[in-house]
């Protein structure tokens, strides 16, 4: 997978929604991409704190709050990929 790529796939590897062929493909790269493997990295702590926070709401408050965290997520990544060119 080819550096340029990985940024199309990324959200998609977080959600365990590629395939096995794509995942292995784009493992690969990570591991041989020091700033794919920062952002990988990143990327897996915010998700785990969004998991955290999700938790500590109720079910009314984590809908009003979804829509607000994925576009700070995606704010992020254009950032942090921005940052890395
Ligand atoms: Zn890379």
């Amino acid at each position: 997978m080819k550096h340029e790529e990985i940024e199309v796939y990324l959200s998609g590897y977080i959600d365990g929604e590629l395939t096995e062929q794509e995942m292995r493909r784009f493992d690969i790269h990570v591991e041989t991409c020091t700033a794919c493997n920062a952002l990988v990295e990143d990327l897996r702590q915010v998700t785990a704190r969004v998991c955290q926070l999700r938790i500590s709401l109720s079910k009314e408050e984590w809908e009003r709050m979804e829509r607000h965290i994925e576009d700070g997520i995606l704010c992020w990544l254009v950032r942090s990929s921005a940052d890395k060119r």
